[in-house]
């Protein structure tokens, strides 16, 4: 429907971007793209912690597969290097990984990109809306929205929380993912509530960046207050928060304690994460204000020396 074709054009305002294609969900893009886009004669490199529909998507195509080890710079090159010999090089990559809250080096990926004539594309669903000055996200965060040639992101987290994905970049690219692309060829469009929903968000992170900042300031608001009562959270200014627990029992009656609290944070251990990195993660949401952060801090300090966590 039109309210579909002006959301694509929307989102690809939005990422400044040539033109834009809506999926049921990023799941669907990223199961989309890489078969659509790459052959038996070119190669994919991909971050080995990336999301499971990256790693999936990649399965499905023909392109010869090659994996660097979690932002290392070195193995990418390393990896470049042997793919000099294939006809074209896509970099995959997490634009934020969720587990750790880190954010890729996009700089030093695109760099790389550069020297070694490939592609980049990167998974925007735990940056979009939020991270950069205008909440574009990564690329925008880190200064090479002019570098990055695909994104792939979902409707379904920052805007709105329903569901939805979506591919923008290139118009070439754009129109053979029409062609060619399965999820998006034979499965149902968006239903127009969710279209409507996710027009609207964007709309509001579009006129102002009011939210965007914010979300800035109560992340960076979290993460010194909780380091300076002895905790350690992983990754850098990404409102994903991970406390850094270590031990699975630990993390899970922490959590369950933090939700007698009123607080609803989830606790995650083995399988989910490398064993002996057991984790409580915290979610900070742009709704939250100054006080509920604080609050936060505060019964993580007593449930922390509760159990033992904290001196
Ligand atoms: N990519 C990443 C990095 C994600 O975290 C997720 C969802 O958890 C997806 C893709 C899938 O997004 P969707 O829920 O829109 O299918």
């Amino acid at each position: 429907q039109s309210i579909h074709k002006d959301l694509e054009e929307k989102i690809a305002r939005f990422h400044q971007r040539e033109d834009a294609i809506l999926y049921a969900s990023c799941f669907d893009a990223n199961a989309g793209i890489f078969e659509a886009l790459l052959t038996p004669e070119d190669a994919v490199l991909s971050d080995e912690l990336n999301h499971a529909s990256i790693i999936d998507g990649i399965r499905l195509c023909k392109a010869n597969k090659y994996r660097y080890k979690h932002m290392d710079m070195q193995d990418l090159e390393a990896k470049l290097k042997e793919a000099q010999k294939h006809r074209l090089r896509l970099v995959a990559t997490d634009g934020a990984f969720s587990m750790d809250g880190d954010i890729a080096p996009l700089r030093e990926i695109c760099q790389l990109a550069q020297k070694y004539d490939a592609l980049v594309f990167i998974d925007e669903c735990h940056a979009t809306g939020f991270l950069g000055p205008n909440g574009r996200g990564t690329d925008e965060l880190l200064g090479v929205m002019d570098k990055v040639t695909i994104i792939n992101s979902t409707l379904g987290k920052a805007l709105g929380g329903a569901a939805g994905g979506y591919t923008t970049g290139p118009k070439p690219l754009i129109d053979l993912l029409r062609q060619r692309s399965r999820p998006y060829l034979f499965s149902n469009s968006l239903p127009p509530a969710v279209v409507g929903c996710a027009s609207k968000a964007l709309d509001l992170i579009m006129e102002s960046n009011a939210i965007a900042q914010s979300m800035a300031a109560k992340t960076q608001r979290f993460r010194s207050k909780m380091t300076a009562a002895g905790f350690t959270i992983s990754g850098k200014d990404h409102p994903i928060c991970p406390v850094m627990l270590g031990d699975a029992r630990l993390a899970s009656v922490m959590a369950e304690d933090m939700l007698n609290r009123g607080i609803y944070v989830i606790g995650f251990s083995y399988p989910v994460v490398p064993k002996g990195k057991a984790r409580i993660r915290v979610q900070i949401s742009a709704v939250h204000s100054d006080e509920d952060i604080d609050r936060c801090v505060e019964a993580f300090t007593e449930v922390g020396r509760k159990h033992g966590a904290l001196p």
